[in-house]
């Protein structure tokens, strides 16, 4: 397990949880591409008891193709990606959004969702000629 904080990108909302490494996956799914503006989604799982949030975020609730509801928690001011959660008995499965996660270099995924959906480019673009910074 691996203790870790997070907050959005104007400190609104800060978080801590204790993870497990091994849970962080890759969502390359259309909606996570219109949701981020990007092509995939990095999350990890955690239970919600292993999560603690300080400041109110807001949701978007999204219903899938199966008619389950995913409550999709942003930052109210700056709309930063937060949290994830579903409802019945998913509702204490959560998800912190990699981003906002300080240690998040430690943190690899370990597996793809929906990679039907992913761009042909999606790990090819390490050939793109790359600058280490803008
Ligand atoms: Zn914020
Ligand atoms: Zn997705």
């Amino acid at each position: 397990m691996m203790q870790i904080d997070g907050q959005c990108h104007c400190g609104r909302i800060r978080y801590r949880a204790e993870v497990d490494p091994e849970q962080v996956g890759i969502c390359h799914c259309t909606d996570c591409q219109a949701l981020t503006g990007t092509a995939f989604r990095v999350t990890v799982r955690v239970p919600r008891d292993r999560l603690s949030i300080e400041g109110e975020t807001r949701i978007y609730v999204k219903s899938g193709d199966s008619g389950r509801r995913r409550f999709q928690h942003f930052c109210p001011d700056c709309g930063s990606h937060l949290f994830v959660h579903g409802e019945g008995e998913d509702a204490d499965r959560w998800g912190i959004r990699w981003g906002g996660i300080n240690q998040r270099q430690a943190l690899t995924p370990r597996r793809q969702i929906w990679r039907r959906s992913a761009p042909a480019w999606v790990c090819a673009f390490d050939e793109a000629p790359a600058k280490a910074e803008e």
